[in-house]
Parts: C-alpha cells; sequence; structure tokens
C-alpha cells in the first residue's frame, strides 16, 4: 500500500571549507564556480523528483546536511530552500534544520538565514579545546563557536544545536568533562555527542594504519558516555536517542524520523532516500552526479527492491536507539506481521541479557541496552 503521510527531505551540500582529519563524509574542497555549478544542479535535480509520486506528500522537515552547508551563501541555500517550497508541499511548521561549522558563518549570514525560514541550527562544534581542534584538523576555533552561538541567538534562533566528539586522540576523562561543561554554559537547546570513530579513507585512518596513532581502550569511551549522560542529564536535558538531548520541544524532528520509519526523500550527491518502501542513493562523484542530472536523469546509483520484512527489522534496530522504543501495534499493521511472534528469539534474548523491556505494545531499550545499540540492531538485521 502506498504511503501517504509526512515525509523528511535531506538536501546534501558536498563542500567543506578544509576535510577535519577523523571524517570521510563525501566532502569537496569549496570553490565559488564549483558551488555554483553544483546549486544548479541541486535545482535541476529537485525539478526532476517534483515529477515523482513523493511529490504529493506532506513535507514535515527539511535537513542540510553535508558537508558544511553554509560553505554556500545564505542566498543559495535560501534559494534551494525556495526551489524546495516550489516542489513540495512544506508544512506551514515544519522543522527547517541547517548544519553549520562556526567559522563559516557572521552575523549577517544568520539573519538572513533565519528570516528566509530557516529554524534550527546545528554547529559541529567538537571540541571546546583548541588543542584537540587543531589535531582534529578543524577548521574552527573555541572562540569561533563562541561568536557563531551569541551571533545565532542574536539572529534569532531559538533552536540551536551543538555537535561534540569524544574520544579524540589524547583527551583525557577530566578534558571532556570540560568540553561537556563549556558545551552547557553555552545554553544550547540541544546537544548530541559521538565516540570518535576511525572512518577508512580518513587521516586518522591512515595514521592509525602507520601506528602514528593510538587510540583510547573501549573502557574510557564507555566511560566518557556515561558521564556525558550524566552531565547532560543533570543540566536539565532529557536523552531521547542514543547520542541526542534536547530540552523540551527542541528534539529533531528530522533525525526522530528516520529512528521512528518514516519516509524521506535525498537530494544530492552520495544522498540516501527512503521513499515508497524503497531505499536508494544517489551516485557521489559530483562529476557524475552533474552529468546525470545534465541528462535529464534522477542521479540515483543504487536502488534496493521493498523487501517487507528487512523494513520491519530496520524499524525496530533505529526504533531501539530511542529512548521512547517502538511501538508494537503500529508496526505490526504496517508490516502485517505479529512481530512479537516473528522475532521471538531475538527480543528474548535481548530481555534475558537486560537490552530491552517489554511492555505491552512497547520495546524500548534499558539503559544499558542504550549503550549497546550497535548490537540490539544486529539482533534484527
Ligand atoms: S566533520 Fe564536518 S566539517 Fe569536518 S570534514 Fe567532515 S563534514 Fe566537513
Amino acid at each position: 500500500m502506498m504511503r501517504e503521510d509526512g515525509i523528511g527531505l535531506y538536501i546534501h551540500i558536498p563542500f567543506c571549507a578544509r576535510v577535519c582529519h577523523f571524517c570521510a563524509f563525501v566532502t569537496q574542497g569549496h570553490r565559488e564556480d564549483r558551488a555554483a555549478a553544483f546549486v544548479s544542479d541541486l535545482f535541476e535535480e529537485i525539478r526532476l523528483l517534483g515529477h515523482t509520486s513523493a511529490q504529493a506528500r506532506p513535507v514535515e522537515t527539511i535537513y542540510f546536511g553535508g558537508g558544511t552547508p553554509t560553505t554556500l551563501s545564505a542566498e543559495q541555500l535560501l534559494g534551494i530552500l525556495d526551489g524546495c517550497r516550489k516542489t513540495w508541499k512544506v508544512v506551514p511548521d515544519s522543522e527547517i534544520s541547517l548544519e553549520a561549522n562556526p567559522a563559516t558563518v557572521d552575523s549577517d549570514s544568520l539573519a538572513t538565514l533565519r528570516l528566509g525560514g530557516i529554524n534550527r541550527i546545528s554547529f559541529g562544534a567538537q571540541s571546546f579545546d583548541d588543542a584537540e581542534l587543531r589535531a582534529a584538523g578543524s577548521p574552527h576555533t573555541v572562540a569561533q563557536i563562541r561568536l557563531a552561538m551569541e551571533q545565532a541567538r542574536d539572529a534569532g534562533f531559538s533552536n540551536v544545536n551543538l555537535d561534540l566528539i569524544y574520544g579524540l586522540p589524547g583527551q583525557s576523562v577530566r578534558r571532556w568533562s570540560l568540553n561537556l561543561e563549556a558545551a552547557v554554559n553555552l545554553a544550547p537547546d540541544h546537544l548530541s555527542f559521538y565516540g570518535l570513530s576511525i572512518e577508512e579513507g580518513s587521516k586518522f585512518w591512515r595514521d592509525a594504519d602507520r601506528g602514528r596513532l593510538v587510540l583510547d581502550v573501549e573502557e574510557t569511551f564507555a566511560d566518557m558516555y556515561e558521564i556525558g549522560r550524566a552531565m547532560l542529564g543533570s543540566a536539565g536535558y532529557r536523552q531521547y536517542e542514543v547520542s541526542n538531548f534536547a530540552r523540551s520541544g527542541a528534539a529533531c524532528r528530522h533525525n526522530v524520523g528516520y529512528w521512528t520509519d518514516q519516509e524521506w526523500l535525498g537530494v544530492g550527491p552520495g544522498a540516501h532516500s527512503y521513499i515508497g518502501g524503497v531505499r536508494s542513493s544517489n551516485i557521489e562523484s559530483l562529476e557524475a552526479y552533474h552529468r546525470l542530472v545534465s541528462q535529464q536523469t534522477v542521479p540515483v546509483a543504487d536502488r534496493e527492491p521493498p523487501i517487507p520484512n528487512l523494513r520491519l527489522r530496520e524499524a525496530l534496530a533505529f526504533g531501539l536507539r530511542t529512548v521512547a522504543g517502538v511501538r508494537i501495534g503500529p508496526l505490526e499493521r504496517r508490516y502485517m506481521v505479529a512481530l512479537l511472534e516473528e522475532f521471538r528469539a531475538p527480543i528474548g534474548r535481548l530481555v534475558r541479557a537486560g537490552l530491552v523491556i517489554q511492555e505491552p505494545d512497547i520495546l524500548r531499550p534499558t539503559s544499558v541496552g542504550l549503550r549497546f545499540a550497535d548490537e540490539i540492531a544486529m539482533a534484527f538485521l
């Protein structure tokens, strides 16, 4: 059955001012001419997607991610937003999020973006220690994070996120606590933190491969994670997902959609989509992306056929990353499966291991289970 419920839109901007040493995202060095050509390709893809069945579905959230979307000018970003509004039915109270690097915004650009309808901004702060930022190859300084935060508030942003990373090379547990304290002191509405992961192809990965980088042991990561949860909890942030904490009403609606089996459309090179029960991903290379959209071809590189049971497994795996867990009834109706019977064995194992709690109509992770969300996911995938 075709779904008619609301969807999210993800817009991938593949440029960064500089590539951080831990990152292996689909990014390109930013150049004015390259960016202008890319924006016109993006318009072309939006126009092509406007002819698909998803066009009839209301868009409830839009998320500009990357890369660093704010390597584009505020005018370019608002032009893309306008193209989305003209193509899809963007609901009036939609959440429109923008990832930003603190070094790539100023008072004027933030004011323009806020006036143009961006209502949530997420700064990739990473750390509040300049030495750590330098060692990670980050393009910004601590002073720039503080300034960007102040400018965002002055521009009228009432929903601001800071992203942090723990386990950076040489980072002590105490230094991590100081980073959290510095972040909380800026009073963001939302905080996310992630353990450093060494992505294949990143500079850190090459350094580790040559023995130049030695990472902390897993126990230190576990301690840092628990310290993060405790500090943010006592500062009034409610955890709602493994890595995400928010003040009341400030949970990221777009990301919640990924974990609660909502569908979304991805636009831009390397963007993923999940529409009509089908997962697909766009071609990553900027050149190939340009070639395909110029030929009026949707730039999809990979498309999976709908496999109902797989979708249900994913809904469980992602849903059990959230503190609220998954509601059994709605999933059973959507996928027409007796869920508890179908997954009796893995659910039983997870409950016995103390990772998942089964309540009437709800499966949710325990406090310990949140730390082992990847292991829970593997029980279903
Ligand atoms: S971490 Fe963010 S800013 Fe750094 S290279 Fe990756 S996408 Fe760009």
